[in-house]
């Protein structure tokens, strides 16, 4: 019986969407929660310096996760471009993004980068960094993030195989000194033929860290 539970809060962790069933509580409410946090970070809410930021941060939260709102594979798409003849890897490198780690709701400060083999059909360049900040604008692990990028792509458009690599800061362990300031974590998953052909994921990392100096 657990196991089923489990098993049922792992496929939604992988794969959250906007959930219809939670009640979204009235902007007053989320201004009060931030007031709330004030007084428990030691301040008072009510001095000048602070009178407008509840409604401040209300208003911030909504752009920084509004990932939740936005669907990967709508974005993706369901037309891609016919490329005849083209199987070559594509990589798309440094893509960079900001998002907030789940455990602390801190800044996760990152790079992903990107590479897929075409079965006969490209995406424009441009929805893959799309599709990355989706996944950033939600609370995350950088673990599970990674895995999201790499599963809609797969999902959406099918390829022989999708690479994924994000090097990220986690403020949560630099600010609250458990790791030195600049110490970076590496996260990658490989679909389809990264998986299975090793040769493939040398190609991509090859390409990934020739972008270095
Ligand atoms: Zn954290």
């Amino acid at each position: 019986m657990d196991e089923i539970v489990d098993k049922a809060a792992l496929t939604a962790a992988s794969k959250p969407t906007p959930n219809a069933q939670l009640k979204r509580p009235t902007r007053e409410q989320a201004e009060a929660a931030v007031r709330t946090l004030l007084l428990w970070s030691g301040d008072d809410p009510s001095r000048e310096g602070l009178l407008d930021t509840p409604k401040r941060v209300a208003k911030a939260y909504s752009e920084l996760f509004e990932g939740y709102g936005q669907d990967p594979h709508e974005v993706l798409g369901r037309t891609f471009e016919e490329v005849a003849g083209y199987d070559d890897m594509v990589v798309v490198r440094d893509i960079e993004f900001h998002s907030h780690c789940e455990h602390h709701m801190v800044p996760i400060i990152g790079r992903a980068h990107v590479g897929y083999l075409p079965d006969g059909r490209v995406l424009g360049l441009s929805k893959i960094a799309r599709v990355v900040d989706i996944f950033a604008r939600r609370l995350q692990t950088q673990e599970s993030m990674t895995a999201q990028v790499a599963d809609a792509i797969q999902e959406s458009l099918e390829p022989r195989g999708v690479a994924v690599m994000i090097e990220a800061e986690h403020m949560c362990m630099a600010m609250r000194g458990i790791r030195k300031q600049g110490s970076t974590t590496l996260t990658t998953t490989f679909t389809g033929a990264f998986r299975d052909e090793p040769a493939e994921q040398m190609h991509f990392m090859s390409l990934v860290n020739s972008a270095k100096k």
